[in-house]
C-alpha cells in the first residue's frame, strides 16, 4: 500500500533527513521526499496501519527537524 502526503520544511536537506528518519519507522517498507513538489510518497508493509505508522514518521521527522509537518494523517 502507498500513500502520499503534503509536507512542510524548509529545505532540502531537511527534506532528506525526514526521509532517512521515516524509513526506519516500523511499518514503513520504503519512503521518498520531493522537496520541489513538498510531498511525502510512503509504502507501507503488508497489514500496517497507516495512521498508527505515520504517526511515528511523524514524531522520528520531528526530532531531526523540528518545523516539520506531515498533512492529512
Ligand atoms: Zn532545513
Amino acid at each position: 500500500m502507498k500513500k502520499s502526503y503534503k509536507i512542510e520544511v524548509d529545505c532540502a536537506n531537511c527534506a532528506n533527513k525526514m526521509e532517512d528518519a521515516a524509513k526506519k519507522v516500523a511499518g514503513v517498507k520504503d519512503c521518498t521526499v520531493n522537496f520541489m513538489a513538498l510531498k511525502m510518497n510512503v509504502e507501507f508493509e503488508e497489514g500496517a496501519d497507516s495512521k498508527a505508522v505515520m504517526k511515528d514518521v511523524l514524531s522520528a521527522c520531528k526530532k531531526v527537524e523540528d518545523d516539520c509537518e506531515i498533512f492529512g494523517i
